[in-house]
């Protein structure tokens, strides 16, 4: 079938949208209309070159919309359920097996080689394949083609509009804090840097009951959208030296730093606010991608300090979004004030207000070119 894309032909190039054909549903293949889609920080990364990806491609992974058609193999959903897309993971290996598909051995392959596992593409124009299945999805279209383990169903109630960024973004920011940290009720957290990710790790510590939730960013809106949203402190970095400032809260440093920046002087300064046994996970993707952390030897083994990557804040979509829907529709995960709505026709713009930092998370709906019933998108009035 033929979906119009927003396709991406040289590094750091603006979208173009195309028409493109779309091979498939397989018979483990899911065809998806899409309602919505997030902008997030890995598609930024990808576009600038910083994480490689075949082009021309189809970026876009925090889709979400309706099945259109399912291959025979399918179980999980049928034509016309409402989901929400996340990341790919194989399902076969010891760390799926396990319930962590966020360190799926096959992660890259499955979620950056742009080709299904065979080789082949799902996506191609005149000019042959366009790289695709972009984290098991490529949702910067109208339609995309994925996988039953990458997706999620959206209940009735539930806006599917707002569903997409939980399968990246959102997931990664309170999954640190709930999961990979699993952040007992009580404890100190400094996140470093208030994007979409840092502030929803905000939420997630709110969740936990984390009683001392400290925010470090540049720029004074966004310090006021964490106190605002449960931050107990928000430091401004240009205010003095971090771990300064950090230690004037929690004089003996703080259980868990969250790193979302990738700036190693930041890094730093998270090491040095951590006390006895602290934690500091990583979750950026830094600008140069050789950036290496020094660690002070001493300090961390006398300290016990563990430093943890984190990829999809240790999720699996089908335990963890549901969590978070239903936090959501309990008023206690209220992640759409970090939303900013525009038309998928605008994805350019959205793009640039993502990387300007005007916008915390852009969501790309389909309203404006192809109107849906908003039955579709809004909780039932009864
Ligand atoms: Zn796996
Ligand atoms: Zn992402």
């Amino acid at each position: 079938m033929q979906t119009t894309a927003a396709v991406v032909r040289t590094i750091g190039g603006k979208l173009d949208f195309e028409q493109v054909t779309l091979d498939g549903p397989r018979p483990d293949e899911i065809l998806v209309e899409l309602v919505a889609v997030g902008v997030c920080h890995t598609d930024l990364a990808t576009i600038a070159g910083t994480l490689p990806f075949p082009m021309p491609g189809i970026l876009g992974h925090e889709g979400s919309g309706l099945v259109r058609e399912v291959g025979s193999d399918v179980t999980k959903v049928k034509p016309g359920d409402r989901l929400a897309v996340s990341f790919a993971s194989c399902g076969d290996c010891v760390a799926c097996l396990a319930g962590e598909p966020a360190y799926c051995h096959s992660f890259m392959a499955l979620n950056y080689a742009g080709v299904r596992p065979d080789g082949s593409s799902v996506a191609s124009d005149s000019g042959g394949a366009v790289g695709s299945s972009f984290f098991g999805q490529s949702t910067f279209a109208t339609h995309e083609i994925t996988k039953e383990r990458n997706v999620v169903i959206v209940p009735e109630e539930f806006p599917l509009e707002r569903a997409g960024p939980l399968g990246c973004g959102i997931q990664t920011g309170a999954g640190a804090v709930m999961r990979s940290f699993a952040a007992p009720a009580g404890s100190s957290i400094v996140v470093l840097g208030g994007g979409s990710v840092g502030l929803s790790a905000v939420l997630g510590a709110v969740v936990q009951g984390c009683t001392t939730i400290i925010v470090v960013e540049p720029v004074a809106s966004r310090r006021e959208l964490a106190l605002s949203i449960g931050a107990t402190h928000a430091i401004d970095p240009a205010a003095g030296a971090v771990e300064e400032q950090v230690r004037a809260i929690v004089a003996d440093g703080v259980n868990f730093a969250f790193d979302t920046t990738g700036i190693p002087a930041v890094l730093t300064s998270a090491l040095n606010s951590l006390g006895n046994q602290g934690v500091l996970g990583l979750v950026a993707i830094p600008s140069d991608p050789d950036s290496v952390l020094a660690l002070p030897l001493i300090q961390s083994i006398i300290l016990g300090v563990t430093v943890k990557g984190i990829v999809e804040g240790d999720s699996d979509p089908d335990v963890f979004i549901p969590e978070l829907m239903s936090l959501y529709l309990a008023g206690r995960f209220p992640f759409d004030k970090l939303v900013t709505t525009m038309p998928f026709s605008d994805i350019n713009k959205g793009i640039e207000a993502q990387h300007d930092g005007s916008a915390i998370k852009v969501v790309l709906v389909h309203l404006a070119a192809d109107p849906w019933p908003r039955r579709l998108l809004r909780p039932r009035i009864s």
